[in-house]
């Protein structure tokens, strides 16, 4: 689909563990949206001529309404404005636009990822979150898929319960949490993300690899893959800051 002018009324507005803004918006005009998992939207912010990058968090199957999943602590301009929505007020945002996409299998680049590995910190769950659920529930993806989700806090946690909940339905699918400050009964993986990874995975081969999260994350992961030799077409990021 073109990139596409919306206008969306806000359907569900909620604030997830302390700083994290969840918004549903129904698409008014059009009403329907063709994207793709990983994709994001550029909201209009009011008043403002420099607009705001969004993933979607919701999967493409869904296409009446798109859902967002904001870190509203930088509290800059686009933060302050979507934390201010409330159910009902209109937005206008373009979409969908990146290339943040899973290969598709029946590319050469595709066919070459027989395993796929996500890798997320803070907010960049939310492309991956539409990544995976467009694989399992949609596409009936039977790749091996492991997603890794790094945060700092017990507290900050949101939506682990529907990647658990996924984690048993579809025995391909495995979800792995890491606290970079965990409280002291914390059994699973701590520290950083890139080294649960490590720690996690020894066989990189034939693997496709989508980052999504801070610049950090992503420098490092990336080291780490080109030192276990995957290929750089392999490893696909998309950095929010
Ligand atoms: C392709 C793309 C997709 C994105 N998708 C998402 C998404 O789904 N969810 C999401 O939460 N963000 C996402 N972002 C980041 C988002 O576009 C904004 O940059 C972010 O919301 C901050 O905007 P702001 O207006 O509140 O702050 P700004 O006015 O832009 O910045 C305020 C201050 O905070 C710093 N800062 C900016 N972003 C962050 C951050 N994430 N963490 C810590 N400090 C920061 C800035 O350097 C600045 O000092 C995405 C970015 C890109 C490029």
């Amino acid at each position: 689909m073109a990139i596409t002018t919306f206008r969306a009324k806000v359907r569900e507005h909620e604030l997830l563990a302390g700083r994290f803004q969840y918004v549903d918006f129904e698409l008014m005009s059009p009403a329907r949206i063709q994207f793709q998992g990983g994709q994001y939207l550029i909201m209009k912010v009011p008043g403002m001529e420099e607009r705001r990058n969004y993933s979607i968090a919701s999967e493409p199957a869904q296409d009446h309404s798109v859902e967002i999943l904001v870190d509203i602590s930088p509290g800059g301009d686009g933060s302050l404005y979507l934390a201010s929505l409330s159910p009902g007020d209109e937005a206008e945002f373009m979409a969908p636009a990146g290339v943040f996409v899973v290969a598709d299998p029946e590319s050469e680049l595709g066919r070459a990822e027989e395993k796929l590995l996500f890798v997320a910190t803070g907010s960049g769950i939310s492309s991956i979150r539409s990544q995976i659920l467009d694989l399992l529930q949609t596409k009936k993806d039977k790749r091996e898929m492991y997603l890794h989700w790094g945060m700092r806090y017990v507290e900050d946690l949101f939506w682990e319960e529907e990647f658990r909940e996924l984690a048993e339905f579809f025995p391909n699918f495995h979800f792995d949490l890491v606290l970079s400050r965990p409280p002291r009964q914390w059994s699973l993986c701590s520290g950083y993300v890139t080294h649960c990874v490590a720690e996690h995975h020894k066989d990189f081969s034939k693997i496709g690899v989508y980052l999504c999260g801070n610049g950090q994350m992503l420098v490092d992961m990336t080291t780490l893959l080109t030192e276990r030799g995957i290929q750089k077409e392999h490893i696909h990021t998309e950095k929010f800051f």
